[in-house]
């Protein structure tokens, strides 16, 4: 698998990418400096809850930090969930859903709930990337309050990247599901789908869940093969990005395949066909019937990028 550096660090990269927090992982399995940050005034936390994270109207939007709340943070019935440092500063992740009514209504009052879609396209890639991180670790947590192993109660350690079952020991780490998704090029055309439900005219490159006992080049050339009929090969990775909806990560390859008549094969599409250069860049500029992602997608990202090499 190869990976183009460039490609990862550019401030155009997918939205979700870039957050720019240290996770303190060095520290953070230390209670006695999870304490002090408890304790220190210049700590921050930051909140999500199921209508979205809480931004801060402000004239660039950010995440609305607000200086710790006992109520809200070390009280916590799990313990405290430590998202990292900013400049120096501990940053805690806040459950909206998991608070009493007055914590929460103490912390909607400095700021308003965006949904993580929305977020993703109103804010900068550093906060985009801190909405992802917190939604994501805290969609673990409401998910894993007990163990997959016994099903006792789990508590939190490291505060917040693993979960301990007290009965039986086994630690749970957090878990990101890998999506394999591909660009499958034909003699200057692109493999797209599309999915009953979406708006008219979208169309989308194809994508699915990596099974267990299989690489992500076998899932490229798998999940083509099952969503089309079309044999693609070569697969090479391109870059990544983390989508908690709610737990996945993208992974984006580009690949070829020798052409053929593609056929929507397995019941999640409802059409699939080549489209030619000059249709998807059409797209792009808003003309003629197709329709792209939204552009916070790396399907999006993978679509602009191949449209925009030279041909
Ligand atoms: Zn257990």
């Amino acid at each position: 698998m190869t990976a183009s550096g460039s490609e990862i660090s550019s401030p155009s990269g997918p939205a979700f990418t870039g957050m720019a927090l240290d996770r303190a992982s060095t520290l953070r399995g230390d209670p006695a400096w999870i304490a002090q940050r408890l304790e220190d005034p210049a700590t921050r936390a930051v909140a999500a809850g199921r209508d979205g994270v809480l931004i801060a109207t402000a004239a660039q939007p950010r995440l609305l930090r607000r200086p710790l709340d006992r109520d809200s943070v070390a009280e916590a019935p799990d313990g405290p969930i430590l998202l990292g440092l900013e400049g120096g500063a501990a940053v805690f992740a806040v459950d909206l859903d998991a608070l009493e009514a007055a914590a929460r209504a103490r912390w909607q009052d400095g700021g308003r709930p965006v949904a993580l879609r929305e977020a993703g396209s109103v804010l900068s890639r550093a906060e985009g990337g801190l909405a992802a991180y917190l939604v994501g670790l805290l969609n673990w947590h409401r998910a894993h309050r007990f163990c997959a192993n016994c099903g006792a109660a789990t508590v939190v350690i490291e505060a917040g990247y693993a979960r301990r079952c007290p009965h039986c020991g086994v630690v749970h780490f957090p878990r990101t599901d890998p999506v394999v998704i591909m660009v499958v090029e034909h003699a200057g055309s692109l493999l797209l789908g599309r999915r009953s439900g979406w708006p008219e005219g979208r169309y989308s490159v194809l994508a699915g869940f990596v099974s267990p006992g299989e690489s992500l080049e076998e899932a490229v050339i798998r999940e083509v093969r099952e969503e089309s009929g079309i044999e693609a090969f070569g697969p090479t990775f391109v870059t990544s990005q983390p989508w908690p909806f709610p737990s996945s990560l993208m992974l984006g390859f580009d690949a070829r395949s020798a052409g053929g008549e593609p056929r929507a094969l397995d019941g999640e599409l409802e059409d699939v066909r080549w489209f030619t250069h000059d249709e998807v860049a059409a797209a792009r500029s808003g003309a003629g019937e197709l329709e792209l992602p939204p552009p916070i997608s790396i399907a999006h990202f993978l679509i602009e990028r191949w449209v925009s090499r030279a041909r």
